[in-house]
């Protein structure tokens, strides 16, 4: 990339330990262990996610902080202070017990974004049960899919996805319980037979509740992947994954308890949503805005002014769709709070890093990680200096590596897959009821991620494309990201997805798909200008076709499904489909 480093930014006044100025160096001898400490565990050596992000800040005034600044669909607003959270969890946690469920069971959430999706899976966890946020948007063979998988128990939601999934019910011999949370009365229909309703639950239940004492080792929450690359996996993880959420929210996203307001704008069905939308903040006692609207432009940038957001965390997807809406219109907002931008879940294109700059004057962090990782892995964290289009460096205590297809590593500059050696506390422990799939992502004592990348001499990660996508043309191998990256610097492109098309000579050629910003029309002039312009960069592997979309199929989670785009262009059939956004 010829984009130079952006200088250092401001000095965060967090504690900067020295590890964090060169974590390459510092890896060795760290020990996850010593951070242990930094927790508050229960006694006898037991940790409980729920205690560590609730029950550890309800000791004196903290207590009275609030954690959660609610805003609804429909303006509605609620506050919870970390002390109401804790009463509202315990009340939950008594509700599931009286019903019989044990430690271990799973308890599936299929909820809009409302404050009861939170107290329900954290009350989930007190118990010691396994939680599973389901994505709202999800029809009803999707929910199928994952309730008869997980074998869940007990399913939360709300009336009206109730009624989208009435039909599956009988389809789940599993589950037993049914709750229904009746928010603000809107769908005050009486409940269907055997449901339970969740406002009824609580009022007979007590605050007080004694929190399970699981081991560090025992089952918290599992979620399904995103399904970019094929059929969802039920990813299990565990309590002390914690630690890392805890030790990256300070590290990677700077969080400060006493100055502190954060937007993770993930939806809590997918992972970034719990372990960055509730994990990271709370075991760190930050206020967060949970915001149940969808994406608007306008209105992203008017909740940001409004609660006076300084720590935001969101998606390529999102800036890209904020990029399309014009740099004028954060103008028109004060979004002078903000401090710290950061990124996950699709590479971030170094326009779109550069952009930060210019519209909020401040670079957007990327940082990487998986569902199967738990927490964040490598990132471009606020002490160092951004390299626009790396995602950055691994954390302290993770060894990252770039590895060639018999899995031995390869030198910096060499592309390979993306491995990391195991070990670290958010790694998950298995794909619920595969145990085969996990063993597969193990070679040669390495956890192997299923990306491809590079690793520059200074130790910044720069991702190529998912192993699936790679494309072979002309004797290269060429990583979609690079390609595409060069394709939005057109001043007319959008979004962009490349994709390897049979070719008797070039063995694949490229093929673009491109969606355009708001104000272009699509012609052939615009399409050889486009071509024109990403074979001036990128020569031998710049695209031969490219076909204009009104948008890219993406996965609910925001991910630009290329493996559909294949398909569609081959002929194929499209696998599973069931994350794809309607
Ligand atoms: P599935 O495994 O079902 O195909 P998925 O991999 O999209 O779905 P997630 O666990 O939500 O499911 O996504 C993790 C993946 O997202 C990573 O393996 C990587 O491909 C991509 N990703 C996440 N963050 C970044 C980043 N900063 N840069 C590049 N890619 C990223
Ligand atoms: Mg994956």
């Amino acid at each position: 990339m010829e984009y130079s480093e952006l200088g250092k930014p401001p000095v965060s006044s967090m504690r900067v330990q020295p590890h964090l100025a060169d974590p390459l160096t510092a890896r060795r001898g760290f020990r996850w262990e010593r951070l242990y400490r930094e927790l508050d565990w229960l006694p006898g050596g037991h940790l409980n996610m729920a205690h560590e992000c609730i029950d550890r800040h309800c000791k004196g005034e903290k207590a009275q902080r609030v954690a959660m600044l609610w805003e609804g669909k429909n303006g509605e607003e609620e506050r919870y202070t970390f002390a109401q959270l804790r009463d509202e969890t315990n009340r939950f946690a008594n509700v599931l017990k009286g019903l019989g469920v044990q430690k271990g069971d799973r308890v599936f959430i299929y909820m809009e974004r409302v404050p009861e999706l939170y107290i329900s899976l954290f009350g989930a966890l007190k118990l010691g049960a396994i939680v599973g946020p389901l994505f709202s948007a999800f029809g009803p063979q999707p929910v199928k899919d994952r309730l008869l998988d997980s074998g869940a128990a007990v399913l939360v939601t709300q009336p009206h996805l109730r009624r989208n999934i009435a039909g599956i019910l009988p389809d789940l011999p599993e589950l037993k319980h049914i709750i229904v949370v009746n928010k603000n009365q809107r769908d005050k229909a009486p409940l269907p037979s055997g449901d339970l309703g969740y406002e009824e639950l609580m009022a007979g239940a007590s605050p007080q509740f004694d929190v399970a004492r699981t081991s560090m080792y025992d089952y918290s929450v599992m979620h399904y992947t995103s399904g970019t690359t094929g059929k969802p996996k039920g990813v299990v993880h565990r309590h002390l994954a914690v630690v890392q959420q805890y030790a990256t929210g300070r590290w990677v996203l700077d969080l400060h308890a006493d100055k502190d307001i954060y937007w993770c704008t993930a939806d809590p069905g997918w992972v970034t949503g719990t372990s960055y939308g509730m994990f990271a903040p709370w075991s760190n006692g930050v206020t967060q805005v949970i915001y149940e609207g969808g994406f608007g432009p306008s209105a992203w940038y008017q909740a940001i002014q409004k609660y006076r957001v300084t720590v935001w965390y969101t998606a390529p997807t999102a800036i890209r769709m904020l990029m399309k809406a014009g740099d004028e219109l954060p103008g028109r907002f004060d979004l002078s709070s903000l401090r710290y931008l950061n990124s996950v879940g699709e590479p971030l294109n170094p326009e779109a890093v550069m952009w930060g700059v210019k519209v909020f004057k401040m670079p957007i962090h990327d940082n990487w990680w998986q569902t199967e990782t738990g927490a964040i892995l490598i990132g471009n964290y606020l002490a160092m200096p951004v390299r626009p289009g790396s995602m950055g460096r691994p954390i302290p205590g993770i060894v990252a590596g770039v590895l060639d297809d018999e899995y031995n590593e390869v030198p910096p500059g060499t592309e390979g897959n993306l491995a990391v050696r195991p070990g670290w506390p958010a790694m998950f422990h298995t794909y619920w009821r595969n145990q085969e799939m996990y063993n597969s992502r193990f070679r040669k004592g390495w956890y192997i991620t299923g990306d491809r990348a590079r690793v520059d001499k200074d130790g910044y990660f720069w991702f190529v494309g998912r192993a699936d996508d790679v494309i072979k043309t002309a004797g290269h191998l060429v990583g979609p990201f690079e390609v595409e990256s060069v394709l939005i610097e057109h001043p007319a492109v959008a979004e962009a997805a490349v994709i390897g098309k049979p070719d008797p000579l070039a063995y694949q050629i490229i093929k673009a798909f491109v969606a355009l910003k708001n104000g272009y029309e699509e012609s052939e002039a615009l399409r050889q200008d486009i071509l024109r312009h990403a074979r001036q960069r990128l020569q031998s592997i710049a695209p031969r076709e490219l076909e204009f979309r009104p948008s890219l199929p993406k996965t609910r989670s925001g991910k630009i499904m290329r493996r559909l785009l294949k398909a569609q262009e081959l002929g194929l059939p499209v696998g599973d489909t069931s994350t794809l956004e309607d």
